[in-house]
């Protein structure tokens, strides 16, 4: 089914998108707790028929054809967010363990590449929220910046003294960098490819990007759609196409840094596995171990679970 559009496909670009789920607003707000109703139905009005998420008949990438006008999305971002819990989050044990793990990980990959010392590593974290993570790599020899566009977060995390650029000229003129980050951010882009270009822009030739999105495999979007099409709300809070626009999966986050021109190394998962002392990335494992995780996708029905995934600019 062929729909008129004002968003193209944010992967292959093609303008061919096949409706899989509608949502009303009842449905967004009930499972939204944090949402003020009045204030959101109210911006939305005449929009609520951009509430829907469709999949690109060319790539399989799912997205809200529907572009939101910046009233509409400073209204929902405004009201959105539940700032206690959300900041209550940055003093999760797990979420703690996680972000160091991670940060680990980002160290073991630039220490095999033959590196001993840190010493001016590099590092961008953009929408660095509460700025967690830049606190987790803050040390000597390593030099991070942050850039959010939410200014309660912002400030937040310049009182815990972590640097944050205050606008995107300043943050352009911290690079090239080593490391570049982005967790929970492609979710919400309008134009995701536009920020992977200035990823690749903005590292050095060798320098590494991880990203982090929700996966929402297949079986879990016709479970919602099902759910949602007898009336109820979603599974899941983030299946909001006023906020996260662009749903990805193992299959589509993985083309989505393909495209942009950086090489796959792996998901945190598979990096885990690869990162053995005797194994220490050897490429036939890496391969594998790919391999091993690609074709489980099909078997996977899981949605709403974080997937980091690690590339690398070609030197
Ligand atoms: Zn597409």
């Amino acid at each position: 089914m062929k729909t008129k559009t004002s968003r193209r496909c944010p992967l292959c670009e093609q303008d061919e998108p096949r409706l899989i789920m509608q949502l009303t607003l009842d449905q967004i707000v009930r499972a939204n707790p944090a949402y003020e109703r009045d204030v959101i139905e109210q911006a939305l009005t005449g929009e609520e028929g951009g509430l829907t998420y469709s999949q690109c008949h060319g790539c399989g990438m799912v997205y809200c054809p529907h572009s939101w006008g910046d009233e509409v999305l400073k209204v929902v971002y405004g009201k959105a967010l539940d700032y206690e819990k959300s900041r209550a989050n940055t003093l999760s044990i797990h979420k703690r363990i996680w972000l160091v793990d991670l940060w680990g990980m980002l160290l073991r990959l630039v220490s095999i590449q033959g590196y001993e010392k840190l010493g001016g590593l590099k590092l961008i974290d953009y929408g660095c929220g509460w700025g967690d993570f830049l606190e987790v790599v803050k040390g000597y020899g390593v030099e991070g910046t942050g850039y959010d566009e939410d200014p309660k977060k912002v400030k937040f995390a310049a009182e815990r003294g972590v640097r944050v650029a205050r606008n995107m000229e300043e943050l352009s003129s911290f690079g090239p960098v080593d490391i570049f980050v982005m967790n929970s951010v492609l979710e919400h882009l309008q134009d995701p490819a536009s920020i992977l270009k200035y990823a690749w822009d903005h590292l050095q030739p060798g320098g590494y990007l991880m990203f982090g999105v929700m996966d929402y495999r297949k079986k879990f979007l016709a479970r919602n759609a099902k759910t949602v099409g007898r009336g109820n709300p979603a599974s899941t809070h983030n299946l909001n196409p006023i906020e996260h626009v662009n749903i990805y999966d193992y299959r589509t986050a993985r083309a989505s840094g393909q495209k942009a021109g950086f090489r796959f190394l792996g998901t945190e998962t598979v990096l885990r596995w690869a990162m053995h002392p005797r194994i220490r990335l050897g490429r036939p494992w890496m391969w594998l171990f790919n391999e091993m995780e690609r074709l489980s996708y099909h078997i996977v029905k899981d949605g709403d679970r974080p997937l980091t995934m690690f590339f690398r600019k070609p030197v």
